[in-house]
Formats: C-alpha cells, sequence, structure tokens
C-alpha cells in the first residue's frame, strides 16, 4: 500500500511520487515539480520526492541486502519475475504512454505502440537470454575449465529524459536479469515512468530491495548514489558533460562504469541511391522535434543531387504535422522543457551569428513548446552546429564530391553513435561499413535492429556496448574455475 501522500492523480493515473526503497516508498521532506511541456504554466503534474544524501544511502543499503536474496535467485527463477512484469507493462500499456505523453510530450501514439511495447520486449529478451545461457567449459591443461557469470551486485542505473520510459527498460533488464539488484535514478524531467515501472516491479514480485527507484536532482541524488563505494556497477544514459563526472566518481572506487552518450550522427547520401526514399528519412529526423540521441542531424548530400534532394527534403519536412503529441495526426511533439528549448535556440542564434545560412526555420514557436523545422547550412565543417550536438529539430545540410570526401566529413565530428546511409551499391555500403566510426550504421534503413546486437558509441558518443550478452557480461564478474582432473568423487 502506498500513503496517499505519495501519489499524484496524472490526468486519471495515479502515479506514486516517492522513492521505492526495500520494498517500500517513502517521501523525502523537500520535493521537485514536474511540469508538462504540452501546458508548461497550467500543467503541474506531480510534486515529486527530491532525494539527497541520505536517501541515497538508504537505497544503496537496501540494494546491498536487497542482492543477497536476488542474487541467489536462479536465472528460471528470475527470469519468471522478468516476464510477470513485461505482462504487466503490457496491461499498462495505455496508462504508461500517457504518463509519458504529459510528462515529457512524447507522442503518445508512437509510446503505445513503438516504447512501451519495447519496455516490455527488454524485458522478455533479456529473461529468455539468461536462461538460454550456458557457461563455456573445456578441457585445457588437464583441468576442467568453466567460466561463471557471478552477479556483480548492486548497480546504479541512471537514464534521461528522452524515451525515459523504454531507457529506463533496456537499462535495468540485463542488471535484473544479471543477478543484480539496482537503484534506479531517472531523469528529474521526466521521473513518472519511473515509478509507474517501479510499482510493477513489486506487483511482479521483485524481493524487497532488488528494485529500488531513488528520485531526484542529478548533481545531488545522483552524485551521491554514484559516490558510494557499496556499488558495483553504474550505468548511464545521458550527455557528456554528466558522463565525465560519474566516471571520475566510478574511478575512485574502481568500478566498472557504461556510458551511452550523444551523437552527431551522419546522414549520408549518395546519387546512386532512391532519393526519394532518403529525402523522406531525412525529414523524419525531426521526429521527436530531434531529442534522439541516434537521429542523423547532419545531412551529407552527394553534389550531383543538391537541387533535387532539398526539393523533395522540404517537401516532406514540410508534411510534418506540428502539433500536441496527445493527438494522433501529429508527427512533431513539442520539446521536453522550456530550458532545452532556449539551448537548441542559443545554437541556431549562434550559427546566424557566425555566418551559418539558416535555410529554414529557425525559430521558437510562440503558442508552444515547439522549435521551427530547422535546417542550417554552415560556412564551414567547424560551425558550431556541425561539431556539437544540439538535440532538437535542427539539421545541418552539406555537400560532398565524393566518397572520400563523405566518409571524411562523416568521420570528422568526436562522436561516433550512428550513420545512416543511403546508396544503390552494394559494394558502396560494404566499404561505408568499414570506413564509418560509429557503433550502429544503417544503410537504407533506420533504427531497426536485433537486441542482441552490440549497441554503443566510439569516440565521446560512449563507452562500452549494450545489447544482448554484451550487457549481461558488464553486470557479472565473469569467474573462471579450474578443477584438476583428479578428484575421486
Ligand atoms: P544529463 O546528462 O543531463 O542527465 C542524464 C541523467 O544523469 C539524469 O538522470 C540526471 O539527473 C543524471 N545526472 C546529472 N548529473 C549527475 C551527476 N553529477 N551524477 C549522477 N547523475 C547525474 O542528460 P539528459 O539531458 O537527460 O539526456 C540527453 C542526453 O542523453 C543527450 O546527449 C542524448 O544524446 C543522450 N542519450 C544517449 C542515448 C544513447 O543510447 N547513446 C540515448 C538517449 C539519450
Amino acid at each position: 500500500m502506498i500513503d496517499e501522500s505519495l501519489l499524484a492523480d496524472v490526468d486519471g493515473v495515479s502515479v506514486p511520487t516517492g522513492h521505492l526503497i526495500g520494498g517500500a516508498w517513502v517521501g523525502s521532506p523537500t520535493t521537485f515539480e514536474s511540469r508538462s511541456p504540452l501546458g508548461w504554466d497550467d500543467m503541474l503534474l506531480a510534486n515529486v520526492a527530491r532525494g539527497d544524501a541520505v536517501t541515497a544511502d538508504a537505497a544503496v543499503a537496501a540494494a546491498v541486502e536487497g542482492f543477497k536474496t536476488w542474487g541467489r535467485y536462479s536465472p528460471a527463477e528470475r527470469a519468471e519475475v522478468m516476464h510477470r512484469l513485461a505482462d504487466l507493462i503490457e496491461a499498462s500499456n495505455e496508462q504508461i504512454a500517457h504518463v509519458e505523453c504529459l510528462d515529457m510530450a512524447f507522442l503518445e501514439e508512437s509510446m503505445r505502440l513503438r516504447l512501451v511495447a519495447r519496455g516490455a520486449i527488454n524485458f522478455r529478451l533479456y529473461a529468455d537470454l539468461i536462461v538460454e545461457h550456458e557457461d563455456r567449459r573445456w578441457d585445457a591443461k588437464d583441468m576442467d575449465n568453466h567460466v561463471i557469470r557471478m552477479p556483480a551486485g548492486p548497480a546504479v542505473v541512471i537514464t534521461p529524459w528522452n524515451a525515459p520510459f523504454m531507457l529506463s527498460t533496456w537499462k535495468l533488464a540485463p542488471a535484473l536479469a544479471a543477478g543484480n539488484s539496482v537503484i534506479h535514478k531517472p531523469a528529474e524531467w521526466s521521473p513518472l515512468t519511473a515509478a509507474l515501472l517501479a510499482e510493477l516491479a513489486i506487483e511482479a514480485g521483485f524481493p524487497p530491495g532488488s528494485y529500488n527507484l531513488v528520485q531526484g536532482i542529478g548533481s545531488e541524488v545522483g552524485a551521491a548514489l554514484v559516490a558510494d563505494d557499496r556499488v558495483r556497477r553504474i550505468t548511464f544514459t545521458g550527455s557528456v558533460p554528466t558522463a565525465r563526472l560519474i566516471g571520475k566518481a566510478a574511478a575512485e572506487n574502481i568500478v566498472p562504469f557504461t556510458a551511452e552518450l550523444g551523437g552527431k550522427n551522419p546522414l549520408i547520401v549518395f546519387a546512386d541511391s532512391d532519393i526519394a526514399a532518403a529525402a523522406k528519412k531525412a525529414a523524419w529526423q525531426y521526429d521527436d522535434s530531434g531529442q534522439v540521441c541516434l537521429s542523423g542531424t547532419r545531412l551529407l548530400v552527394e553534389q550531383s543531387i543538391r537541387a533535387e534532394f532539398l526539393e523533395r527534403f522540404h517537401a516532406e519536412a514540410d508534411a510534418l504535422v506540428i502539433g500536441d503529441s496527445r493527438d494522433s495526426a501529429t508527427d512533431v511533439a513539442p520539446m521536453a522543457h522550456p530550458v532545452h528549448r532556449d539551448k537548441v535556440d542559443g545554437f541556431v542564434q549562434r550559427a546566424r551569428a557566425n555566418g551559418d545560412t539558416i535555410v529554414r526555420g529557425g525559430n521558437k514557436m510562440v503558442d508552444s513548446l515547439h522549435y521551427e523545422l530547422t535546417l542550417i547550412e554552415p560556412k564551414s565543417n567547424d560551425s558550431e552546429v556541425v561539431q556539437n550536438e544540439i538535440f532538437g529539430p535542427v539539421l545541418t545540410f552539406q555537400t560532398f564530391a565524393n566518397e572520400a570526401e563523405a566518409i571524411e566529413l562523416a568521420n570528422s565530428t568526436q562522436y561516433g553513435l550512428s550513420a545512416i546511409v543511403y546508396t544503390g551499391s552494394r559494394e558502396r555500403a560494404g566499404r561505408l561499413g568499414a570506413e564509418l566510426r560509429a557503433g550502429l550504421i544503417w544503410v537504407n534503413t533506420f533504427l531497426v535492429r536485433d537486441l542482441t546486437a552490440p549497441f554503443g558509441g566510439c569516440g565521446i558518443s560512449g563507452i562500452g556496448r549494450e545489447g544482448g550478452d554484451h550487457a549481461l557480461d558488464f553486470h557479472a564478474d565473469l569467474k573462471t574455475v579450474m578443477i584438476l582432473d583428479n578428484t575421486t568423487t
């Protein structure tokens, strides 16, 4: 039972506003506001508990206790609880989609059809992988050798405000499947669906302390969590500056740390491609107001098709419906937070002052948190808008003369998360797959992938890989046991 004072009514959905620590919901002396980007001044959704160092200490202590139970569950037992959680997510699809739509303005229909469904899939994937996994066993040096994946201990899982529900499940599922207890710290701009998920986790049967949730500000409770030396894994998705801070804390305690960070991903269009399909996909990068780490935000187009591509691109962008995220006709949602919208605008205004050409858009919209769909042709490849992640509906446009120049431009930032290529040549697809510096490369398609494949970035886009066994190995201490074959019983 949750104390009434720790529940908010979010448009008909009851959402816990406290922390989940050791199986019980608790509050904090202070709170922070969760407001809706769909009506910033009028739509206060909840006052959420603002955790501090005391909260972090209690959550880690609970996770240490919870690990003693959960870490000893067999893989089959863990899988059973995780499948139950997946069932509950599916049954709560509409409520989760609606609350996330209100909390950070994600398109409600897209949430229902794609991201909530994917949240359940993430738990099922790792439940199945942990059961299917067979420890490696072999004979060598006259010994029976085998490798055991030993659960590592309490894991801190820190998630960002974009796609908060899906990304939380993507990071929590492998940690829990591996046998680690978790302390989830969601972003302060989108705290609500993490609370719904924690509530479902309790209902699914995670034992007390195995699944903990702490709400609050990153520099406060987040910093306290990652500094705690009882934590044995830290897994983070968010920005580069925060990753630097967390990495320092992890280094201090010699704790393995993965970071999934930003991108400045190229979308490369060759003249031999299906130009109509490429232009459509390019305009589609405005999806979710460009608040997607994997988005192809640097359009690199072969010089010979410049005019045709731009004409098609503008037609596709003009057809996008900018509107309210609750409306299924809407293609482009408002931005998640006024501070972020202003940060995006800052990039555009500096580009203008720098002499970059604003080809379309370039302004805040007056009646909502939307930002105009913007395309910038930079003065040079060194322009800030080419080199830094903007994380809004702002794309850059550059041309190249040949394949070598395309590759050089594509690889010219410090990031390396993803790349999208449009070409009609299989040989070229193979060459670009080999030459581009990015963790994920899509040719003539985008976003679809097998979830057991490695996921992560090169350069400042991240450290480590998620997906399939990669995440399970990260969350385990791999142990090799060697038994000399002279035992008698
Ligand atoms: P952020 O770094 O500001 O915050 C991310 C999380 O870190 C939040 O929960 C925040 O509270 C917490 N945090 C902040 N300071 C902290 C500290 N000192 N110690 C511990 N925790 C702290 O990032 P954001 O703005 O929420 O997210 C957007 C960024 O995330 C973008 O750069 C985007 O590209 C990236 N991202 C990457 C991926 C990926 O898979 N590579 C996916 C989604 C988003």
